[in-house]
């Protein structure tokens, strides 16, 4: 398996520290809002690379923190007269659940930034005690990034181009415009815990650190993240982690490109900005991802509603054949055609070999799903040609292929509607005189009746057709495109 390693810019073997395990960190959000689709776009990106991985066989610990304390969520809850709790804890909450219903695995570790203060504050005290870093008279500790003479090998950035625009903001009591913040001393009002530098609260950069350390140990397999991350939240968790424990950090640095809307940057002004609850509302979470991953992880992906739009057809498409291959698979009649046969049966196992290869490059789903979108394709052809004398196990054998592939990367195929039940014709006879038979049209017939006796409020009759229908597992759906009969989900 190659793995695209962005500190160095190239693809490398993946070699785990320790065999047939993967230690994996993924940085979390900052609970002071909903998440957008570039957020998810990342963890969704990182929910495939571990699926991938643990489908290759790796035992994957996989960490992922909340930042439930931070200047974002401080000066929400200034806003809207709440304390950072009650803002951080309610959008704890929204992004574990809107993660599950984008399919997103929970973490195996779900550390919080406030419930990791002592780590934090311990981390802190051995960067000082190694001369990496210092209290200055308010309460601030800074790290002090000429320390490291290793600081920028995570982003590729050197010292002396950092300096260029560097500058002290007021109120900052650092040595160097280069340092940063491990510890803040407390405003007043702010959220704080008891240090050996006064009341305060710990910078962003210092948690993922002390997490990665307390919960993976150093160094890691995998650390990912947004590419926005990479400079300089990576550089510093890595440049702290690296000093004060001197064990290494992460061997393979990974970072999702970015999301565009429309080919251009979402943003709240240009009013392109949408949130992941959002387009769940109004999309299933497989075709978001299915869209998604039409695009290498760490290439820029654009979104638009045609695509995501066309991404829940393909998805239909895909449930269709897939119900169709079973459904011939149970009804097949007479001797199959070898040939045809053996052709798809190769196509199915060539389909397999190109997923896993595609996968094992970078993980590449684009070249992955092309080759399940091409059998999709070789399996209807199969059946159009076959007919019903189909070889009942190569079509069982395709379905469960295509079905399996997709599951691996984290896509639900929809249920595909199921027909109804021919009892429908005695429910139309009964009701309209009905004696045609043909399924359909009893229950436009049954559908047409319902609507007759609401327009008279004749409600008993009404819900009396109703439960008839009920009866033999059957419901109507009321849409804005009009009514319809659908057999119950069981
Ligand atoms: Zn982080």
């Amino acid at each position: 398996m190659k793995i695209y390693n962005s500190a160095t810019h190239r693809k490398e073997e993946f070699r785990p520290i320790e065999e047939g395990k993967v230690r994996m960190y993924v940085c979390g959000p900052t609970v002071y809002d909903n998440i957008h689709i570039g957020n998810a776009r990342t963890f969704i990106s990182f929910d495939v690379i571990r699926r991938w991985l643990i489908a290759s066989g790796y035992e994957v610990t996989f960490a992922q923190n909340l930042t439930d304390v931070d200047d974002k969520i401080i000066n929400r809850a200034n806003e809207q007269g709440r304390t950072a709790a009650e803002v951080a804890g309610e959008f704890s909450e929204k992004f574990i659940s809107v993660m599950r219903a984008a399919n997103v695995m929970d973490p195996d570790v779900r550390p919080r930034a406030t419930k990791e203060i002592g780590p934090m504050i311990g981390m802190i005290k051995t960067l000082i005690e190694q001369g990496h870093a210092y209290a200055a008279e308010n309460g601030d500790v800074y790290f002090s990034v000429r320390s490291d003479p290793a600081y920028g090998e995570v982003s590729g950035r050197k010292v002396d181009e950092l300096m260029v625009g560097a500058r002290i903001a007021a109120g900052e009591e650092k040595r160097d415009p280069l340092d940063f913040a491990l510890w803040k001393a407390a405003k007043p009002g702010e959220p704080s815990w008891k240090s050996p530098w006064g009341e305060g609260r710990p910078g962003w950069h210092t948690e993922c650190a002390a997490m990665v350390h307390r919960y993976l140990g150093c160094p890691i397999d995998i650390h990912g993240g947004g590419s926005d991350l990479a400079f300089p939240h990576h550089e510093n968790e890595c440049a702290q982690a690296e000093c004060a424990w001197h064990e290494g950090f992460a061997n393979t640095w990974m970072h999702t490109g970015m999301l565009l809307v429309d080919g251009e940057k979402m943003s709240k002004s240009l009013g392109n900005f949408f949130t992941l609850e959002e387009v769940l509302e109004k999309h299933s979470a497989a075709a978001l991802r299915l869209l998604m991953l039409q695009t290498l992880y760490r290439s820029p992906l654009d979104f638009s509603w045609e695509r995501l739009e066309g991404a829940e057809n393909s998805l239909a498409r895909i449930a269709g054949t897939v119900k169709n291959l079973m459904w011939a698979a149970s009804h097949a009649e007479g001797e199959p055609d070898a040939a045809l046969a053996a052709k798809l049966d190769r196509a199915v196992i060539a389909a397999r070999d190109e997923f896993e290869r595609q996968m094992d490059d970078d993980f590449n789903t684009a070249g992955a799903l092309a080759a399940y979108f091409q059998l999709v394709t070789e399996a209807n052809t199969y059946l159009d040609q076959a007919g019903s004398a189909v070889d009942a196990d190569v079509c069982a054998g395709c379905a469960v292929g295509i079905a399996g592939a997709l599951t691996i990367l984290g896509i639900e195929l929809p249920k595909v509607e199921e027909e109804l039940p021919v009892g429908l014709l005695g429910v139309a006879a009964g009701l309209v005189g009905y004696t045609g038979d043909d399924v359909n049209e009893a229950a436009e017939k049954i559908l047409a009746a319902r609507a007759e006796a609401r327009a008279a409020r004749d409600w008993a009759r009404a819900d009396a057709i109703r439960d008839q229908l009920r009866d033999m597992g059957v419901v109507i759906e009321d849409t804005s495109a009009g009514s319809r009969l659908v057999v119950k989900a069981s």
